[in-house]
C-alpha cells in the first residue's frame, strides 16, 4: 500500500468586499479555520475582510469553498480576490484588530430585521433582556442608522456613549458568542432605555390616540387600523387626503386574516429588510375603510425591531405606522425635533435614548415576475451597493426631483443613497443636501463631478449647478434605462424601453414615452408616443382630465366634446367654453409630450376611473386594478404609438357601456402590442423596460411575457425602483 502523497503547506489570502462587516463574518472565519486545522488570521479592514489561511493545500481548497457557501447569510459578498502568499509558518488562528486607514470602500450593511435567536430571548422570562426593546446580535440590529463614520466599529456608531456592562463585553470578546463584535450590542442594564412604556403607548393607540414611535430609522406615526375616526384624525393633521397607509401586522398569522399571501410574498415579509410588501387585501375585514381606500393593495410589514415587536405583543391589532412628518417633510429622528414637529400630529410619543444618525423610511416593494420589485428602496436595502460591470469615475449624482435618492460611484460600486423624497419643500431640500454630505463622509469620497438631470427646474439640477463641481447633464428616460442595464450588466446593444410620467427631453418637450436603441454610449431616440398637447404644462400631472381634453381635442375637434371635464359626452356632443378649450385653441400654455405616464391619466379620465392624481401615479393604479383578475388578448389599436385610434375605441367602449376591467385591459394590451411592434423592428435581442410607468405590474408582467415568448431577453429593475427612485444609478453609469 502506498502511502497519500502529503498535501504541501500553502497561505492564501482573500479579500472580501461588499456587506461583510456587522454580520458575523469574522467570527463565522474563526470558526471554519479552527474546525478545518488552519492558522491565520482575519481582519475587518475599511477595504473589506480579510482572511489569511494557511495549511494543507487541500484544506486550504475546501476553506474556499465552504467560506463561499456557508458565509453568514446576512452577509452580501460583492467581489472577491485570492492569491496564494509566501508561507509564514504561523502556529494559530486570530482575529487581529480593524486597520483604521486604506480606502473607505467597504458597504456599510443596512438595518436588519430582528433575528428569530433575539426574539426568543425577548420573550423568553429566564433570559436577561426578556422585555428588553434594544437586544441585537450579529446576525440582527441597526446597521446603517447608528453608523457615524467606518469602519464598523462601536466608537464610530451611536452605541459608543453605552458603555459595556461585564456580561456584555464578555459577549462581545467570545468569538464562539452570537454577540462577538455585535456592535450594538446592549443589556437592561447597560443599553439604551425607553421614554415611556410600551403598556402606555398600546394603551393611547386603543383609545384610538396618534402615537409618535421613535423607530429604527426615525419616528413613526401609529394609529389602531381598526378606528376610522383616528385614522381621520391622522390624515387631517398629516394632509395626507388619500395616499394609502402602510401597516403593522402582530404576526404572520393575523396578516393572513387580512391580506392574500403568496410564499413568495412570506419570504419578503419575513426578510432581514423586512419591508413593507404590498399585498392583495382581503375583503370584510374589520380594518378601517380609509386606511388604502384609493389603492388596490394593502402596504404590511411585520415588526421589525424588538421595540416593535414588543408593541404588537401587547397590541394584537393592525395598526397604521407611516412616518413621522408632515406630508412632503422629512421624518423626524431625533427626540426634540419629534416634539416639536410632530406636536401638532401626535398625541402621545414613546422614544428612547438611542441617536439616529441618519432618517431612513420603510422601504416598499411589491413581488414582479416573481421576484422583489422595489418601489422604494430605504431601511433593509440602502446603502448596499449596486455592483456594475465596468469601473466608474468618480461622481456624484442627484437623481431628480421626485422620490429622490443619490448616488456615488466607487470604483465598480455604486452607493444610493436612502429614499430621500420629492424635493418641494425648503426642509426636503436640507434634507437632500444633508444625504449627500452624509454619503461622501461615509465612504470618505471626494466627487470629480456631479451629474444631474437636464430639467432646469429640479431642485437637484439647481443644487448641483451651485456645487462648484464640473457638471454633467444627462436625459431622464436615457438615466431610467441606464440604471436597468447596469443592474442587470446588460452586455452589448439593447431596446431601451422608457416609459414616464414627465420628463425634460432633449428637445425640449416633455418625454415619456420613449424607446431608444442603445449601444455603447450611444442613445438613439427610435420611436416614441405621437406628441400631444399638455394644456396647462404641471397642472395636467395632478389634473389627468387636462390630458384627456386634450386628446378629444385632438381627436374630435373642439366642438366634439367638453373638454372641462374631459368626460365623454351623452348623445350630443357639447362644447363647454373654458380656459383648456381657449389654451387648445390658441396653443397658449400648453407644453408637447409623448408622455405614456400621461395617456394613463386621459384613459383612467375616459374610462370614469379617476379624473385626477391625489397622489403620483393614482390614475394608473386604479386603472391597472380593474383588470383584477380578467385575462383577455383583445387590444386597442396604437399602429406606431399613434394614440388616434386608441382614444376613438375607449370613447366608443366607454359610451357603449363596455365593462371598465375590459377597457382597461384593451388599453394595457396595446401598449404591449405597441412595444412587440418596436421591438421586432429594432432587432435587438436584448429589451430593458424602466421608468415609473413600469410600476405597473400587470403592464410589465405581460409585456415581458409576451416579448420572452417571442425569444427577447427582458430586463426589468430588481435593486433600485423603476421610478425615479432608481435614476440617480442610471445618472452614475452615464456620466462621462
Ligand atoms: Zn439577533
Ligand atoms: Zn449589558
Ligand atoms: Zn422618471
Amino acid at each position: 500500500m502506498t502511502t497519500l502523497a502529503k498535501s504541501p503547506i500553502q497561505r492564501l489570502r482573500i479579500t472580501l468586499h461588499g456587506a461583510v462587516q456587522g454580520v458575523g463574518f469574522r467570527p463565522f472565519v474563526y470558526r471554519l479555520a479552527t474546525e478545518m486545522d488552519l492558522t491565520g488570521w482575519v481582519m475587518n479592514s475599511s477595504a473589506g475582510l480579510v482572511v489569511e489561511v494557511e495549511g494543507a493545500a487541500d484544506q486550504v481548497r475546501l476553506f474556499e469553498e465552504r467560506l463561499e457557501r456557508d458565509r453568514p447569510k446576512a452577509s452580501v459578498v460583492s467581489a472577491r480576490e485570492s492569491a496564494l502568499i509566501a508561507v509564514e509558518g504561523s502556529t494559530a488562528f486570530r482575529i487581529v484588530a480593524s486597520d483604521a486607514d486604506s480606502g473607505k470602500s467597504v458597504n456599510v450593511l443596512p438595518d436588519l430585521a430582528t433575528c428569530v435567536e433575539c426574539r426568543e430571548e425577548l420573550f423568553d422570562p429566564a433570559n436577561r433582556r426578556f422585555k428588553y426593546p434594544f437586544t441585537n446580535c450579529t446576525n440582527c440590529g441597526p446597521r446603517y442608522t447608528i453608523v457615524v463614520d467606518i469602519p464598523y466599529d462601536r466608537p464610530n456608531t451611536t452605541m459608543r456613549d453605552f458603555v459595556l456592562c461585564p456580561e456584555c463585553y464578555s459577549e462581545y470578546k467570545n468569538p464562539a458568542n452570537r454577540r462577538f463584535h455585535a456592535q450594538p450590542n446592549a443589556c437592561p442594564v447597560c443599553g439604551p432605555k425607553l421614554d415611556g412604556t410600551i403598556e402606555d403607548a398600546a394603551e393611547a393607540l386603543l383609545e384610538g390616540n396618534i402615537v409618535a414611535l421613535k423607530g429604527i430609522g426615525g419616528f413613526q406615526l401609529l394609529v389602531d387600523a381598526r378606528q376610522p375616526d383616528a385614522v381621520v384624525r391622522l390624515r387631517q393633521r398629516k394632509h395626507r387626503e388619500e395616499k394609502p397607509f402602510a401597516l403593522m401586522m402582530p404576526s404572520l398569522e393575523v396578516a393572513r386574516q387580512y391580506c392574500e399571501i403568496s410564499p413568495a410574498e412570506v419570504e419578503l415579509l419575513e426578510s432581514q429588510a423586512a419591508p413593507i410588501v404590498l399585498l392583495q387585501p382581503k375583503p370584510g375585514t374589520d380594518l378601517a375603510w380609509n386606511v388604502a381606500h384609493c389603492s388596490p393593495y394593502l402596504g404590511v410589514m411585520l415588526p421589525y425591531s424588538p421595540l416593535h415587536h414588543l408593541l404588537m405583543q401587547e397590541c394584537r391589532f393592525p395598526i397604521v405606522a407611516t412616518s413621522g412628518n408632515h406630508s412632503d417633510e422629512p421624518i423626524a429622528i431625533a427626540n426634540d425635533e419629534a416634539t416639536t414637529r410632530l406636536r401638532d400630529i401626535a398625541d402621545h410619543y414613546l422614544m428612547h435614548n438611542r441617536p439616529i444618525v441618519r432618517a431612513c423610511d420603510d422601504s416598499v416593494v411589491r413581488l414582479t415576475r416573481g421576484h422583489a420589485g422595489i418601489l422604494r428602496r430605504a431601511r433593509g436595502y440602502a446603502p448596499l451597493g449596486v455592483r456594475v460591470a465596468k469601473t466608474l469615475p468618480p461622481v456624484l449624482a442627484v437623481g431628480g426631483h421626485l422620490k429622490n435618492t443619490v448616488a456615488i460611484a466607487v470604483g465598480q460600486d455604486v452607493f444610493l443613497s436612502q429614499h430621500i423624497g420629492d424635493l418641494d419643500t425648503v426642509e426636503a431640500r436640507a434634507a437632500f443636501a444633508r444625504a449627500i454630505d452624509d454619503l461622501c463622509r461615509l465612504y470618505a469620497f471626494k466627487p470629480e463631478a456631479v451629474v444631474c438631470d437636464l430639467h432646469p427646474d429640479y431642485a437637484s439640477t439647481q443644487w448641483a449647478e451651485k456645487s462648484g463641481l464640473p457638471l454633467i447633464r444627462v436625459q431622464h428616460h436615457q438615466a431610467h434605462v441606464a440604471a436597468c442595464a447596469a443592474e442587470n450588466n446588460v452586455d452589448g446593444a439593447y431596446l431601451g424601453i422608457s416609459w414616464d410620467g414627465t420628463g425634460y427631453g432633449l428637445d425640449g418637450t416633455i418625454w415619456g414615452g420613449e424607446f431608444f436603441h442603445v449601444e455603447a454610449d450611444n442613445f438613439e431616440r427610435i420611436a416614441h408616443l405621437r406628441p400631444f398637447r399638455l394644456p396647462g404644462g404641471d397642472a395636467a400631472v395632478r389634473e389627468g382630465w387636462r390630458s384627456a381634453a386634450s386628446l378629444i381635442f385632438e381627436v374630435f375637434g373642439p366642438q366634439a366634446v367638453n373638454p372641462e371635464t374631459g368626460e365623454p359626452a351623452s348623445g350630443k356632443p357639447r362644447l363647454a367654453d373654458s380656459n383648456i378649450r381657449y389654451m387648445l385653441e390658441r396653443d397658449i400654455n400648453v407644453v408637447a409630450t409623448t408622455s405614456v405616464g400621461r395617456l394613463f391619466d386621459a384613459v383612467a379620465c375616459l374610462a370614469g376611473i379617476a379624473r385626477e392624481n391625489r397622489f403620483e401615479g393614482q390614475a394608473a393604479m386604479l386603472l391597472e386594478n380593474e383588470i383584477g383578475h380578467l385575462r383577455t388578448e383583445e387590444a386597442y389599436a396604437l399602429p406606431g404609438g399613434d394614440w388616434g385610434p386608441l382614444i376613438l375605441s375607449v370613447m366608443a367602449d366607454a359610451q357603449a357601456g363596455v365593462a371598465v376591467p375590459l377597457i382597461s385591459a384593451r388599453f394595457h394590451n396595446a401598449l404591449t402590442n405597441w412595444i412587440l411592434e418596436v421591438a421586432s423592428r429594432a432587432g435587438l435581442k436584448q429589451i430593458v423596460l424602466s421608468g415609473g410607468v413600469f410600476q405597473n405590474r400587470y403592464l410589465t408582467e405581460h409585456a415581458a411575457t409576451a416579448l420572452e415568448s417571442r425569444g427577447f431577453v427582458v430586463h426589468t429593475h430588481q435593486q433600485v425602483p423603476p421610478n425615479d427612485g432608481g435614476i440617480a444609478l442610471g445618472q452614475v453609469v452615464m456620466a462621462r
